[in-house]
This record gives structure tokens, C-alpha cells and sequence, in this order.
């Protein structure tokens, strides 16, 4: 199903998305050396309570995950890129962290993915991944404007991961957004240009490119969620939630 939100939707949209935006930051800010992931854990779910919004996590059970989620934030570390489940775990100096978060304000949903490195033992080669998926969505959300293509969005992220010598697993990626988590279209972060829905005013789609440092292959995690690269290679994730204007891309979650 597609979803397009009358302009009265796309303001409240916008409330979610600086909702889902500050709790990213706020945990960015909080989370260093020693942090434990049941701590993150912990304070969104109290950001959530004082909000009055309400968890896209918690009691999510699709087929791709073992039961429900349980949690309020997805952290993955290191080689874990997607799904990343909380976990008794306390982050370490140089950790590559990836923070997923989407939750419903007032009726809408908004959905955002940062990846920083904690600590001070900033690995090159994971700046420089992290950069890339930077500017994969950056070309992406440029890409996101009425009468283009879902297939030209594709494009213009996968172009960029490529560029840098990155290879694209296609099989999770960018969706459309609105009184739920995961709609249609689907926005692979590769694919060919011209293809795909034609963008519409009100559509509201995260964009999400994602790579590992050196193959496109996942493994799921014994907790049944956590997707790690195969080769146990890093990983890096960016995400935005972008609605379609008719005056261009309006990044919500920025
Ligand atoms: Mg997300
Ligand atoms: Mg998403």
C-alpha cells in the first residue's frame, strides 16, 4: 500500500521527525566508552513515555525477525549492521555504533539511522564508510522529487557506494513511511534509473543506504534480529525520512 499525506499530515510528519531526530542526537550525545546497549535501551524507551509517542519496536514481529523486537532503539556494533537487537553489552573505545530508531508522534511515523565511531580510536576506513553512506543518502534525498522514479533514487545512492568500491545488498533498503513503519515503494540501494513508482506529492519514503567494508552477504545473529556481514567486517548505516513536496525533498528527520 502507498500512502500520501494531506498537508495537514506532512506538518504533524514533521513533529515526528524532530521527535525521532532529537532522540538520536540526545543518544549520540550521552552514549560513550562504557555505555552499556540496555542503557540506550533504556532511555529511549523513558524519551518515548515523555513524548507520548509511541514504539515502531517493541511489539514489531515481521517475518524477517525472530518474534517480537522488545526493544526501542536497534544498536548495531561493528559488524552488525541492521536489526541490531540491545544486548548486555558496554561500548568500547573505536566501537562503530549504528543507531536505528522510528516511532509513531501523533499519528505519524518517522524513521532515522546514524553510524559514529565511540571514543577517540576513530578507525579511517570506518570514517570513510560512514562518509560514503553520508553521501549515498545525500544523493538520494536529491533524487526525491515529484515525477522521478523510485528506480532514479536507486540509482543516484547506488552510484555512490559503488563509486567508493562498495558492494550493495539490495535485499533491505529504503520504504515508504507514514501511519505505519514499512510501506510501499521499496527503494533498493542500487538499481536501474526510469524504473519504479512515479514520486507523488505526500509520500513520505526513508532513505536508507547501508554497507559492509567487504561483501554484500548477511548473516542473522543467533538472537534471530542482529544482521552481521558475513566476513565480520564492519558496516556503516545513514537514514532520513524524506517527504516529497511539491517544492523538493523535506528532509523530517534532520
Ligand atoms: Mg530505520
Ligand atoms: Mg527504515
Amino acid at each position: 500500500m502507498i500512502e500520501l499525506l494531506t498537508p495537514a499530515e506532512v506538518r504533524r510528519a514533521q513533529a515526528s521527525g524532530r521527535f525521532v531526530a532529537g532522540v538520536l542526537r540526545d543518544v549520540r550525545e550521552r552514549a560513550g566508552v562504557g555505555t552499556n546497549l540496555l542503557e540506550i535501551d533504556a532511555w529511549v524507551q523513558r524519551m518515548i513515555a515523555d513524548a507520548g509517542a509511541v514504539s515502531c519496536y517493541v511489539d514489531y514481529a515481521p517475518s524477517f525477525g525472530r518474534g517480537p523486537f522488545g526493544h526501542h532503539i536497534c544498536t548495531s556494533v561493528n559488524d552488525a549492521v541492521l536489526h541490531g537487537k540491545p544486548f548486555d553489552y558496554a561500548l568500547a573505545d573505536g566501537d562503530l555504533l549504528t543507531l536505528d530508531f522510528a516511532a509513531s508522534l501523533d499519528g505519524v511515523v518517522t524513521d532515522s539511522a546514524v553510524s559514529f565511531t565511540v571514543g577517540e580510536r576513530a578507525d579511517a576506513e570506518d570514517v570513510r564508510m560512514i562518509e560514503t553512506t553520508r553521501r549515498a543518502l545525500e544523493a538520494g534525498i536529491a533524487a526525491a522529487v515529484p515525477g522521478a522514479r523510485t528506480g532514479d533514487l536507486s540509482h543516484a545512492i547506488g552510484a555512490v557506494l559503488t563509486g567508493a568500491g562498495y558492494s550493495v545488498n539490495t535485499q533491505f533498503g529504503g520504504h515508504g513511511v507514514g501511519s505505519t513503519m514499512h510501506q510501499d515503494p521499496h527503494v533498493a540501494n542500487a538499481g536501474r534509473p526510469g524504473r519504479g513508482y512515479r514520486l507523488q506529492p505526500g509520500l513520505l519514503l526513508a532513505i536508507e543506504p547501508w554497507i559492509m567494508a567487504d561483501t554484500d552477504e548477511l548473516v542473522t545473529d543467533a538472537d534471530g534480529w542482529t544482521l552481521r556481514s558475513a566476513t565480520g567486517a564492519r558496516t556503516a548505516h545513514s537514514e532520513h525520512t524524506v517527504a516529497i513536496t511539491e517544492d523538493g525533498p523535506l528532509v523530517l528527520t534532520a
